[in-house]
């Protein structure tokens, strides 16, 4: 899961938030939250010193007008607010946001990941995605991550090393989403987070957290150990957290735009650390056999999203590599059928046969997600989408049991009818639990679903020295050897390819406007997540913040968890009966989203207990809340 910071050291926020901007001050403050605020280090140079109480900006939903953001950090949330009221676009917002948690999560998301972001544009009417995600070296082929003998390398050798790094996606990213809709220079937009970086921010109990639980693997790369370890340990709780190196980072890309990255020093840097980690003494890791000709020749991708018509709504999300977009709507599509088949709509039905139509339905669609998607040629994204194929993958559903695990894929060939025979099944592979996700809408009604990521919690370990960012490990999203023998495996490796993802940056229209935008962390629980928090918003009747903050089940076919908050309840037994296995788990995902609602306002919404709670703030909040 992300881990966070809770707050800035107070001169930070000042400068950023509250000095001269009574409109925003009186929106990010609620009327009778306070937080304490922990005593900075005084060595950090920062203002104020002196413990105080004072009104904390982080709530999880807040409803109002002006534009929209929502995060798992109020720094960074706050960061997008200071955007839109200075008259920048969502884009904008979004690029600033992910900067500033590029800095305050360091460990979940930054400028060595990747990620997919999803853009409504209000002008045209159109959605359009960025594909971020990081890029296989050249000399990747399908056998790359097993020994040569045909058998997977050690899956955490992997990951802690530098083969299991792709190519950065993430600066091409907000550069291309600048470039093609923003209203503000790249530079300007990390100028907030350049500020974080070099004035520090207050450690809390969730950074130094997941800096303790990565402390050892931290340890095998010197300048990881030399940043994030400051003095040899996880830093205390309430000291300041600095990172002038990546503040230095981000001002020259702002100065020399992101070719600095691509094909200029810091390239140049990432390729090194890659090829050549630099270890603890005595130590050896994998090497990447990543090339400058790479990084040069990084590219992001822009295919049209994926639309799943569900009810009277498009529902729409992120293509391929990413198999989100296509698992959200297969799953929403086949609840769809279920209510055809039962005469029982998706609103109408009991909590407990929601629930087991909401499990078989995810079951399902990852048995063909594991099936049929990857970052390969004719990839059957209609298909799999079609009614025909949904109609048939539902028929054998039961209302009264649990079909057997795992469950078969289906063959979306166009032609359906009767329940077929097996086809035969396939698993996946493993997939990490960390990332981030934003949400931002504005006043002229664009609004953008982003989701980015380093992959696991702290990437692979590896900080490019002198550069203040961690490494990707996105590359352990690829199947190391073919999950089934005898079934073709869309997600091996190969020369340039990108790994398979889960990530579901969405957006949900009524006649083709916005109503709802919403992610979340959790590598494959993102997709059951972000289609519980959809069922639960847009059938049951919860306002978003409680969609977000229900306990969370997820059966994948190959897996399936729920969280102990939901084992807890009599729904988890009344499933059990109906034949759910579903382990424990203590948090599924760490979302966040925004309603639109008419009069353009906007329902900004995040996580009420997971992770520490999430950021969710309008420009212009409801004065009775
Ligand atoms: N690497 C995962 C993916 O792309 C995301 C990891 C996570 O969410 O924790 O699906």
């Amino acid at each position: 899961m992300t881990n966070r910071p809770r707050s800035l050291a107070a001169g930070v926020t000042a400068g950023l938030l509250l000095v001269g901007t009574p409109a925003l001050a009186g929106a990010v403050t609620p009327p009778t939250s306070t937080e304490p605020s922990p005593a900075l280090d005084p060595a950090a140079g920062t203002r104020a010193a002196t413990p105080t109480r004072r009104p904390t900006t982080k709530v999880p939903t807040m409803t109002g007008a002006g534009g929209a953001v929502s995060s798992v950090d109020e720094t960074a949330t706050a960061v997008g607010i200071d955007v839109l009221r200075r008259g920048g676009n969502a884009v904008d917002a979004a690029v600033a946001t992910a900067a500033t948690l590029g800095v305050t999560e360091p460990f979940s998301s930054g400028i060595g990941g990747g990620g997919f972001f999803v853009y409504y544009d209000a002008a045209s009417g159109r959605v359009h995605t960025i594909d971020g995600r990081e890029t296989a070296p050249r000399a990747f082929t399908p056998t790359t991550l097993t020994d040569g003998a045909g058998k997977a390398l050690e899956f955490d050798e992997v990951v802690s090393s530098g083969l299991s790094v792709g190519v950065p996606g993430t600066p091409a990213t907000w550069d291309a989403a600048v470039s093609a809709w923003g209203t503000r220079s790249l530079g300007s937009l990390l100028a907030p987070a350049e500020k974080v970086a070099r004035r520090g921010f207050t450690v809390d109990a969730y950074y130094r957290s997941h800096t303790a639980s990565n402390a050892k693997r931290f340890a095998m790369f010197p300048d990881t150990a030399e940043l994030f370890l400051p003095g040899g340990a996880p830093p205390a709780v309430g000291s300041t957290f600095r990172n002038p190196d990546l503040a230095r980072t981000y001002r020259q890309i702002a100065r020399h735009g992101v070719d600095v990255m691509y094909r200029g020093r810091i390239g140049k840097d990432v390729v090194a650390a890659a090829t050549r980690p630099r270890t603890a003494p005595g130590l050896t890791v994998r090497s990447s056999p990543m090339t400058p000709a790479d990084v040069a020749a990084y590219r992001v991708r822009r295919p049209a999203p994926v639309v799943a018509a569900y009810r009277d709504l498009q529902i729409v999300g992120m293509g391929v590599p990413s198999s989100g977009g296509i698992a959200v709507g297969e799953i929403l599509g086949l609840m769809e059928a279920y209510a055809a088949r039962t005469k029982v709509s998706t609103a109408a039905a009991t909590p407990v046969d929601h629930l087991h139509r909401f499990a078989e339905a995810s079951a399902t669609a990852f048995a063909d997600r594991n099936r049929w998607v990857g970052h390969v040629p004719g990839v059957p994204t209609r298909e799999l989408l079609s009614r025909g194929f949904l109609g048939e993958r539902a028929c054998g559903f039961d209302p009264a049991k649990a079909a057997a695990r795992p469950v078969p894929f289906g063959t979306p060939d166009g032609d359906y009818g009767a329940c077929p025979a097996s086809a035969g099944t396939t698993g996946a592979g493993r997939e990490g639990t960390s990332t981030t996700h934003l949400n931002v809408a504005d006043r002229w009604g664009n609004v953008v679903s982003y989701t980015l990521t380093i992959e696991q919690t702290g990437g692979s370990g590896i900080t490019v020295p002198g550069r203040g960012f961690l490494l990707n490990n996105e590359l352990t999203d690829f199947d190391f050897v073919p999950v089934t023998a005898g079934v073709p495996d869309p997600n091996l490796p190969g020369p340039g390819k990108r790994p398979r993802s889960s990530m579901s940056p969405t957006i949900v229209l009524r006649d083709g406007r916005p109503v709802l935008t919403v992610g979340t962390p959790g590598g494959a629980t993102i997709i059951t997540t972000v289609s519980q928090i959809l069922l639960g918003t847009l059938d049951r009747g919860m306002p978003l913040v409680d969609a977000i903050a229900a306990p969370r089940i997820s059966s994948r076919n190959t897996g399936a968890t729920a969280e102990k908050t939901f084992l807890a309840t009599p729904e988890a037994a009344a499933l059990a009966a109906k034949g759910h296995r579903l382990d424990p788990v203590d948090q599924i995902g760490n979302a966040s989203g925004i309603r639109l609602l008419p009069g353009r306002r906007f329902e900004a919404a995040a996580e009420t207990t997971r992770g520490g709670g999430g950021s969710a703030m309008v420009v212009r909040a409801d004065r009775n809340r």
